[in-house]
């Protein structure tokens, strides 16, 4: 009988891992980027402020094998390395971290992400902080890890870190191992097992695969491994039936773009939920998706206002947590929900 009562019960929980808002996560994306130029430390420390259960780091390797934390391999979108370093642009006319230094990549300006139109800078997210006040600059990834475990320890919380390895492919064609290095450091930082609050994420399953069998077996360690998915055409295995069980091998949990979730062709009347989440969490894999933005265009037709969509995202698609340029409506929408 309680074999049989411990059956049910752990049949229940594989089919509704999450279910109650308690459980499901606000991931900062870029920290709190809808309020503050992206990856500063001032948006992560405003993340944090907010109550955002984990703070996410894009990581890229600069000339002297430093870890940085910067959206893009390219330092052209975010910063005024163009002003600075005229001539440094490859061939493509773009600035790539890789090619600079610290100490070089230290002294630039960074801030609100641009685009060039005519040769003119025209701020991305118009709503957003001002494109070139004040004063910020790009941290190092043991930097940001040093922020949010010294707020963890002088407010007595435990955020979480959710740093991504950006193209490990450009950066091992460049010659740089840059998954041993963000493994290293994390274990360096006590990040050395799956109860520790850390999401290690890729768009690459074959980086994933090699960070599951080799680099975190040599390192002594494991850490919760999110794949993230684009879309459907990059990886269309993952999208049959069996892909999730397949993923759930070597990933503890996916990072779909948020239409994967629910179909971007879904209107008010007709929501359409995608099979994807049922599928990871019948392979135990939990659902982060990105990205959840509240400018001008960003919320999708089919919900009424950016809670809702919320809404429809962690309850009615139930994902156990999401990416946000907003962490602060995420959270209050959630304690909303208790
Ligand atoms: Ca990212």
């Amino acid at each position: 009988m309680f074999k049989l009562f411990s059956f049910i019960l752990i049949f229940v929980s594989i089919l509704v891992p999450f279910q109650s808002a308690a459980d499901k996560i606000v991931i900062a994306h870029r920290g709190a980027s809808g309020y503050l130029p992206e990856h500063t430390l001032e948006a992560k420390a405003m993340a944090y402020g907010m109550g955002s259960h984990y703070i996410e780091q894009d990581v890229v390797m600069t000339k002297d094998d430093q870890l940085i934390v910067l959206h893009d391999i390219t330092l052209d979108r975010t910063t005024d390395v163009s002003d600075q370093y005229p001539n440094r642009a490859r061939d493509d006319g773009r600035y790539y971290s890789i090619d600079f230094t610290l100490e070089e990549i230290r002294g630039l300006k960074a801030g609100e992400g641009f685009r060039l139109v005519d040769g003119q800078k025209i701020q991305s997210y118009e709503n957003r902080f001002p494109m070139g006040a004040s004063s910020f600059s790009i941290p190092t990834l043991e930097e940001e890890i040093q922020l949010i475990q010294g707020l963890n320890a002088s407010t007595g919380n435990n955020i979480g870190i959710y740093p991504e390895i950006k193209q490990p492919e450009f950066h091992r064609n460049e010659g740089k191992d840059i998954s041993s290095a963000v493994v290293a450091l994390l274990k360096k930082y006590g990040y050395t097992t799956k109860q520790d609050k850390v999401f290690l994420q890729t768009f690459s399953f074959a980086e994933l695969e090699i960070i599951k069998n080799d680099i975190l077996p040599a390192a002594g360690i494991e850490l919760n491994l999110i794949q993230l998915v684009g879309s459907e055409s990059s990886y269309p295995w993952m999208f049959e039936p069996s892909g999730m069980d397949i993923l759930a091998e070597l990933a503890d949990g996916i990072g779909p773009e948020k239409g994967l979730v629910i179909s971007r062709l879904s209107t008010e009347n007709n929501l359409q939920i995608t099979r994807l989440v049922e599928r990871a969490h019948s392979a135990g894999l939990q659902v982060h998706p990105y990205t959840y933005r509240l400018d001008p265009g960003q919320v999708p037709g089919y919900a009424k206002s950016f809670e809702d969509l919320l809404y429809k995202h962690y309850f009615e698609a139930d994902v156990d947590g999401l990416f946000t340029d907003f962490p602060d409506r995420a959270v209050k929408f959630l304690e909303s929900s208790l």
